[in-house]
């Protein structure tokens, strides 16, 4: 059998975290298989449709190296893949249903279903449908339709019996059928909800496995039941645990956000986010650096965790940083360029000399970053004449000895010959040694005049890469704000 798994989302916006992870893990179990990894967007839904989001969608996959194999852009053997150009079939297998008595019309109105709920409610009785539309006589029918009284349709849960199955991440998964709801699975307007349309499609197209989130798995009973009345073969099922933030609180706080989109504007590596959205849930016990083949070759859908995971930035960080480190240093230099161009450090468009520039800072910060968005901040002064801090300022110019130091290497570096980072070096701790001055304090004068702040890419270096001439400028710059 070959493994066929699904990603569907809704085009409403960049993919949030938990669907990127449920991606991951539909991705990682097809490609570990051989299988089939597909893209089916649900869109029959227009309130949750936003045109520009097809491509948003597709953008985030793709960011993250989860490329499908069937689906928008790609094709395959089951097109189309946007629900919205199904809705023939949905029509199809609807008509199927009633005729099977699996689904039922109902015309009831939203004020009166508003007024059963509410008398549920008072009873303390769970809120579901009572079923009225189901014993309708004929002439009462008759007549709803000859007024061209819109309805829905719902789904005919058995009156007896469980509906039960393995779901490979929390278990044995029984549901009393008394229990189910009628569910609406038809809009009045003809168009297929959740449970209908992604049924359907999970049995026309073959689907062997699906792998989502714990929220949908009460919607599973539903599904299970109209994949069987159709005759479909019933996928296995794996519901993964939600994702939360730090202490299982909301997500948002820190990141302002929750979707790819954020991460992605944050800074950090698409590799990163495989491998941290990866442990999201699922682990190796010794191990937590696994890149892409990797976690191919070990991931274990019946190995996710059947409690929450929580995302915590600062692991977050750390394996960004790690994984920085770990680049190319070409690379680096290239994931930098549009960093430092937003930054206004570099153009669109890189000269050679930027490019050139950009390559010599790579190393400085390489060790220094754990985001791709803090490179810019290091380097600010190696690319601009920064304006000074003036409370760096404060910290790195105010003390007595600060003049004669900016004046020393004035004239030092200005008759300096060999202009390499080892020769300033050594200039200027001729002078830390003359004044007998602790490196920090000959030093960070220096980062202010060059940075225009306490903290920068590593001075020499930076010093190095401005150039004699402008240095002197710094120099000067900074002795202005000297008393
Ligand atoms: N559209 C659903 C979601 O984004 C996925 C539905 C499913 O996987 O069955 O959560």
């Amino acid at each position: 059998m070959t493994v066929r798994v699904r990603i569907a989302p809704a085009p409403s916006g960049s993919i949030h975290v938990g669907t990127a992870r449920t991606a991951l893990y539909n991705w990682l179990f097809a490609r570990q298989s051989g299988g089939v990894f597909m893209l089916r967007v649900e869109d029959t839904d227009p309130s949750r449709v936003v045109e520009e989001h097809y491509k948003t969608i597709q953008d985030d996959l793709l960011w993250l190296g989860l490329e499908w194999d069937e689906g928008p852009g790609v094709g395959g053997p089951y097109e189309p893949y946007l629900q919205s150009e199904r809705l023939d079939i949905y029509k199809d297998a609807t008509d199927k249903l009633v005729e099977l008595g699996v689904l039922y019309r109902c015309y009831c109105t939203p004020e009166e279903l508003a007024a059963k709920r509410k008398a549920a409610m008072e009873a303390k009785k769970p809120p579901r449908y009572d079923r009225r539309c189901l014993q309708l006589s004929d002439r009462e029918e008759s007549q709803f339709e000859s007024e061209g009284r819109p309805f829905v349709m719902r789904i005919r849960t058995p009156d007896e019996g469980t509906t039960s199955f393995t779901d490979m991440v929390t278990g044995e998964v029984s549901f009393d059928n008394q229990e189910l709801d009628d569910v609406v699975v038809v809009r009045s307007d003809g168009r297929p909800l959740y449970r209908l349309a992604a049924s359907v499609d999970d049995g026309i197209m073959r689907i062997t496995h699906v792998i989502r989130g714990l929220d949908l798995q009460s919607s599973t009973p539903h599904q299970i039941i109209m994949l069987e009345a159709l005759g479909y073969e019933v996928p296995l099922y794996a519901h993964i645990p939600l994702v939360s933030g730090p202490g299982g609180r909301p997500l948002s706080k820190r990141f302002g956000g929750e979707s790819v989109q954020t991460f992605r504007e944050l800074g950090y590596l698409p590799e990163t986010m495989m491998n941290y959205l990866a442990l999201l849930g699922w682990g190796l016990a010794d191990q937590t650096i696994i890149g892409r083949d990797e976690l191919i070759q070990k991931f274990e859908i019946s190995n996710v965790h059947a409690s929450p995971a929580n995302l915590d930035p600062d692991r977050l960080d750390w394996m960004n940083g790690e994984y920085i480190r770990g680049l190319d240093e070409l690379d680096l230099a290239e994931r930098l360029m549009p960093w430092l161009a937003k930054a206004g450090l570099v153009s669109e468009t890189e000269s050679d000399e930027q490019k050139k520039l950009v390559k010599a800072i790579t190393p400085l910060v390489q060790t220094r970053i754990d985001r791709l968005d803090k490179a810019a901040d290091q380097v600010r002064g190696i690319f601009t004449d920064p304006d000074i801090d003036p409370m760096a300022a404060e910290r790195g110019l105010k003390d007595e000895y600060v003049a004669e130091l900016l004046d020393k290497t004035a004239q030092k570096i200005g008759s300096l010959e060999d202009w390499s980072r080892d020769s300033i070096e050594a200039a200027l701790r001729d002078i830390q040694t003359e004044m007998g001055l602790k490196p920090r304090k000959a030093f960070v004068p220096f980062y202010v005049a060059v940075h225009g702040s306490t903290v920068g890419a590593p001075i020499f270096e930076s010093i190095e890469l401005i150039g004699k001439e402008k240095f002197l400028q710094r120099l000067e710059k900074a002795r202005a704000l000297v008393s």
